[in-house]
């Protein structure tokens, strides 16, 4: 799965929902998140996002890997 990151937070810019084909990223409070269980690995969104905030889960850079956890908590229960 792709995972949005700490720089989303207070931006929250929405290039990608316009490029994923699935419509698995959703909107929160202060930032957009990814349904890990809907995502399809494409990588449309990453390259369009203007704060550099989505990242293929194994490549989140060490200090963000909190965020793979907070996106997959987003749908806990959903
Ligand atoms: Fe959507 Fe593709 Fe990004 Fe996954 S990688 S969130 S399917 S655009």
């Amino acid at each position: 799965t792709y995972v949005i990151a700490q720089p989303c937070v207070d931006v929250r810019d929405r290039a990608c929902v316009d490029e994923c084909p699935v419509d698995c990223i959703y909107q929160g409070e202060r930032m957009l998140y990814i349904q890990p269980d809907e995502c399809v690995d494409c990588g449309a969104c990453e390259p369009v996002c203007p704060a550099e905030a989505i990242f293929y889960a194994d490549d989140v850079p060490d200090e963000w890997t909190d965020y793979i956890a907070i996106n997959a908590e987003v749908f806990d229960g959903l």
